[in-house]
């Protein structure tokens, strides 16, 4: 039927054409991640079917080098539906482009963010000076400048949740996980978001070393009314949301641990929110005393994990999109790769190579980007080969039979996280990866997507790529 239809393709009308990207869209939907399907693919407009070349529309410039990573998935899904091979183009159009920002302009608009509210002269004297005031929170630890992503999703949720409803649902919030992966920042988040909807609230952000200064030297000062013990205790329980950051500073002195206890008990009993951020769960903080664990396991438990490739490249996006920089792709990729586990260091890298490029007005590309970043040329690119010969070991497995056919579950999963590693530590691209395993491009998706997702919910998958990573990084 294709191809009858296909011989009337000289003149194939626009809805024809529609026809068929829609179904190639159908046919791409379940290969592609959803982080990219969603803001690169949806966006695109079918235009013309020339000539071999089915061509579509966008309004960001900066996806098509997005899309060149899909480029044969896409061109094998357009094979299918017109029956002949077929060049996948993309057209860049500016009219697109204006529209689409002004939808998303309009979109911001609808946005309430704390900025806007600040520079709206009607709004409340009151509001502002609290907005202003608002002690040590950082105006780029919102809710708006935080990428989600499969590693952050349930803490995002959860945050959000609690920032709309304080006291009523999540009481305690407890956010763990490693270190920079953006405790903090959803705190932070849920703080400016209060501040922002209730001004009445009162919020109180603090960092448990700063509690436990604060503790020790307000005994000091014994009953001075200004600064003693109740002044102390003042400070702290009039408060409608508290912000503790650290929690694994606590240290189990007895002292401080009566203090937070009497604290949290003041402030849950009279229906106050109490968030609280740590690098591990309540159950291995040392010297905890079960009467302080069990009420922090009271409320929600959420964790956060290192972002995948996409959600460390869509953090860098935003960066770059926040500070007007247009960063290429192969930097992005670059930088994302390099810096794995920690967003802080992936940030700091990003805010180095930027800041010397704004002074020294150097072209921003990977090699002037090593250079900054005094990444030597000889530094060691980890091999498809060495990836392959480190799993296999470290699973007892042969790296050929890994490479094979067969399709035991041991292997097959061996097989599947080999395939995550090299998509998350190497340059290659995903059809040097599919052609090193022998598989074809959407197996290699499906075997990072699969990886990503056991990931979330089985720890011991995670500590083993931990190792695995560790190891062919020091080797
Ligand atoms: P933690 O408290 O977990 O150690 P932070 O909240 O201080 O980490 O985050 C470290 C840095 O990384 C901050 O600058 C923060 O804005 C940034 N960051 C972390 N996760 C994200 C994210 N998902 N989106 C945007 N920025 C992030
Ligand atoms: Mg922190």
């Amino acid at each position: 039927m294709r191809l009858i239809f296909y011989s009337k393709l000289i003149n194939m009308d626009m809805l024809e054409i529609q026809k068929i990207w829609s179904s190639v869209i159908d046919e791409l939907k379940p290969q592609i991640p959803a982080s990219s399907f969603e803001p690169w693919f949806l966006p695109l407009l079918p235009h013309s079917y020339e000539e071999e070349k089915f061509s579509v529309l966008t309004g960001q410039s900066f996806s098509i080098q997005i899309l060149k990573k899909y480029n044969s998935l896409i061109e094998d899904a357009l094979e299918k539906e017109i029956g002949k091979p077929t060049q996948f183009n993309i057209i860049y159009d500016e009219k697109l482009a204006q529209k689409q920002n002004k939808k998303l302009q309009k979109l911001l608009a609808k946005e309430e963010n704390t900025e806007k509210l600040l520079k709206d002269p009607s709004t409340k004297y009151d509001n502002l000076k609290k907005m202003q005031s608002a002690p040590k929170l950082n105006l780029k630890y919102k809710f708006e400048n935080f990428v989600v992503g499969d590693n952050n999703k349930f803490a995002y949720a959860a945050s959000m949740s609690v920032a709309k409803t304080p006291g009523e649902k999540y009481n305690p919030l407890f956010i763990y996980g490693g270190a920079g992966l953006g405790k903090t920042h959803l705190m932070q988040a849920i703080g400016h978001y209060v501040l922002y909807k209730h001004p009445e609230l009162k919020i109180k952000f603090v960092k448990t070393e700063e509690f436990v200064n604060d503790l020790i030297s307000s005994i000091h000062k014994g009953m001075d009314k200004n600064s003693g013990m109740s002044a102390f205790r003042q400070k702290y329980r009039n408060i409608d949301v508290l912000l503790i950051d650290d929690i694994q500073f606590i240290e189990g002195k007895e002292r401080t641990v009566t203090e937070i206890f009497n604290t949290f008990e003041a402030l849950h009993n009279a229906g106050k929110q109490i968030v609280i951020t740590s690098d591990r769960e309540p159950k291995y903080i040392q010297n905890l005393p079960d009467r302080l664990r069990s009420r922090f396991e009271w409320g929600l438990m959420v964790d956060v994990q290192p972002p995948d490739l996409e959600t460390r490249m869509a953090i860098l996006c935003n960066l770059a999109k926040n500070d007007e920089i247009s960063l290429p792709l192969d930097v992005i990729e670059f930088l994302a790769k390099r810096f794995s586990h920690n967003v802080r260091e992936l940030e700091g890298a990003y805010n180095r190579v930027t800041a010397y490029v704004g002074v020294c007005n150097i072209e921003l590309n990977v090699e002037s980007v090593k250079q900054i970043l005094k990444i030597s040329e000889t530094e060691k690119q980890i091999t498809l080969d060495e990836i392959l010969n480190t799993v296999a070991s470290y699973y007892k497995l042969s790296p050929k039979d890994l490479k094979g056919q067969t399709r035991s579950q041991k292997l097959a999963n061996a097989r599947q996280i080999a395939i995550y590693i090299c998509r998350e530590l190497t340059n290659f691209s995903l059809n040097e990866i599919g052609d090193f395993f022998a598989r074809r491009h959407p197996t290699i998706i499906y075997s990072y997507e699969k990886i990503k997702e056991d990931m979330q919910s089985n720890t011991s998958l995670q500590n083993s790529i931990k190792e695995i990573t560790n190891k062919l990084k020091n080797e």
